[in-house]
């Protein structure tokens, strides 16, 4: 199994190093042909609209949703990479994005870089809380039927999958707790075993 970190912009090395920490081969996907040889790939914080059009100036945004819909890739975003995610982006018709997560995103739910904040986190599925970082992070507004809220924060879910997709507003790749990462690794490896 091969993890994809799309390195456009943003804090792609932490996600990479951590997947690696964890013993999983890392490709840095900048080009669309590189799409083709990944199992999973982590869209990670940053900027949402630079890494929205940089993804279509690079041929990117086409190559990762035609694998997705070819079954042969699970796609984790993380803040900015929620955003470009997400089926609809609050108050933005014209920002890039991949649509795929039938969720509604708000951008800098939380208000301006003073307020991020960091909070230990109840997570579906995981026994103790997970340390979670915000960083001018996104809120979702609106979850479509398919969409699985794995956690939340008084402004709504931070924490969601959709099938092979997962997104949170917060950074675990900024901390030690490689739980989340984990999970990923889980719904990769089912892209990795599809029958081609
Ligand atoms: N505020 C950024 C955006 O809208 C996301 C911030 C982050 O990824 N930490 O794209």
């Amino acid at each position: 199994m091969v993890i994809g970190v799309l390195a456009l912009q943003g804090d792609f090395r932490e996600h990479a190093s951590m997947v690696r920490s964890l013993g999983v081969e890392v490709c840095l996907v900048r080009l669309p042909e590189e799409v083709d040889s990944v199992d999973g790939l982590i869209i990670p914080g940053g900027e949402s609209t630079t890494m929205g059009k940089l993804m279509v100036k690079y041929g990117l945004e086409q190559a990762i949703i035609d694998r997705f819909n070819a079954g042969r890739l699970a796609i984790y975003g993380t803040c900015a990479g929620m955003i470009v995610l997400a089926r609809d982006i609050e108050g933005s018709q014209v920002q890039p994005h991949l649509g795929l997560l039938d969720v509604t995103v708000q951008r800098n739910a939380f208000g301006r870089q003073k307020e991020s904040s960091e909070e230990d986190l109840e997570i579906e599925g995981l026994d103790t809380p997970l340390h979670a970082l915000f960083i001018r992070a996104p809120v979702i507004i609106r979850t479509g039927p398919s969409v699985d809220v794995l956690a939340r924060v008084a402004q709504g879910p931070v924490y969601v999958q959709q099938g092979r997709l997962l997104a949170s507003s917060f950074h675990p790749e900024l901390g030690r707790d490689t739980r989340v990462h984990e999970h990923f690794l889980q719904l990769a490896e089912q892209s990795s075993n599809q029958e081609v």
